[in-house]
């Protein structure tokens, strides 16, 4: 039997992304043990139901006492003030790393809290559903999905090899990128779709001759599968949103272009604009599996 990638790990906040990477790690026989915190009572209670960690603490603090690796899973907004309350308790040589969906302003956050000696290597899984909480967690969600390291100034080259193995042991396709792409990127295949569902279920509300059962009576079409993102957690969707501004205000300014043009081809009966678009989208969104 192979050894561990880690011999201990915490993970910080208990939703989705922790539990599933808890379960595949465990299917993987990764790591030794998993030390688990989170704030809510009621979430701590619910993992030591469901067997989520080796060890639930009740702080933050009990939970990265001797740990090789920390995982902080929370929402963006709550980085900061974990980080600056773990800090006085990690051991030296240990790696910190996070699964935000927003980089830059997750490093801007957490980097300065980091004692010497420990290293910090931001990450990002690009995986998720649109269910939350240490329930919603599952072994396969990482599987043939790609995670992002992100690298910070003086990243350890053996750190970041090791933290790879263990994204790669839970099904992931590893790839390195700078905090600024990351964000640019994130903002146009994640970001604003959602934002996007969110206000087509906006619309849909705001239309009172549509009614709610009217929505729900006839969604099979576009808007069932158009907008089942915008079931997601609105507390971490918010925080995406204050911490990748500019990125999100860029694509939604080009979003915001391309729909005026094909507002006005419709307006103008320009069927010509309207197919020569849906022909060029078509191609690449059939290229996607
Ligand atoms: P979730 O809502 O399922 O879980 C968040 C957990 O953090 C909960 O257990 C909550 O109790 C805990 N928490 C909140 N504030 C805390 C605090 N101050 N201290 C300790 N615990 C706290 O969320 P999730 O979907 O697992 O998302 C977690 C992180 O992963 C977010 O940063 C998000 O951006 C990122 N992420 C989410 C997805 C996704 O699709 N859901 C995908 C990739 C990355």
């Amino acid at each position: 039997q192979r050894a561990p990638v880690y011999g201990k790990v915490a993970l910080i906040g208990l939703g989705l992304i922790a539990s599933s990477l808890f379960w595949a790690m465990k299917r993987a026989n990764l790591v030794g043990t998993v030390t688990g915190y989170a704030r809510s009572q009621e979430t701590r209670d619910t993992a030591r139901e469901i067997g989520l960690c080796d060890e639930v603490c009740d702080s933050a603090a009990a939970a990265c006492e001797g740990a090789d690796l920390i995982v902080l899973c929370v929402p963006i907004g709550a980085m900061e003030s974990v980080a600056q309350e773990i800090a006085p308790y990690l051991k030296k040589g240990a790696t910190v790393t996070d699964v935000g969906s927003v980089k830059r302003a997750v490093i801007d956050a957490v980097g300065p809290h980091i004692p010497e000696g420990v290293h910090f290597i931001p990450g990002h899984p690009l995986a998720g559903t649109e269910h939350s909480g240490p329930r919603s967690g599952f072994a396969e969600l990482f599987d043939n999905r790609w995670c992002l390291l992100v690298p910070v100034e003086n990243s350890d080259a053996a750190a970041i090899a090791q933290l790879r193995a263990l994204w790669e042991g839970v099904g992931s396709n590893v790839e390195e990128m700078d905090a600024e792409h990351h964000d640019l990127v994130l903002a146009v295949t994640s970001h604003a779709p959602h934002l996007i569902a969110y206000t087509m279920v906006g619309v849909a509300d705001d239309l009172r001759r549509v009614t709610d059962s009217e929505v729900i009576k006839y969604s099979a079409a576009g808007f069932r599968d158009f907008t089942r993102i915008a079931a997601s957690d609105p507390t971490m969707w918010r925080d995406v949103f204050l911490n990748n501004k500019e990125a999100t205000l860029e694509i939604l300014g080009r979003f915001t272009e391309e729909l005026f043009a094909l507002q006005r081809a419709i307006r103008t009966g320009d069927g010509d604009h309207l197919f020569d678009y849906f022909t060029h989208t078509r191609a690449i969104r059939r290229g996607i599996i």
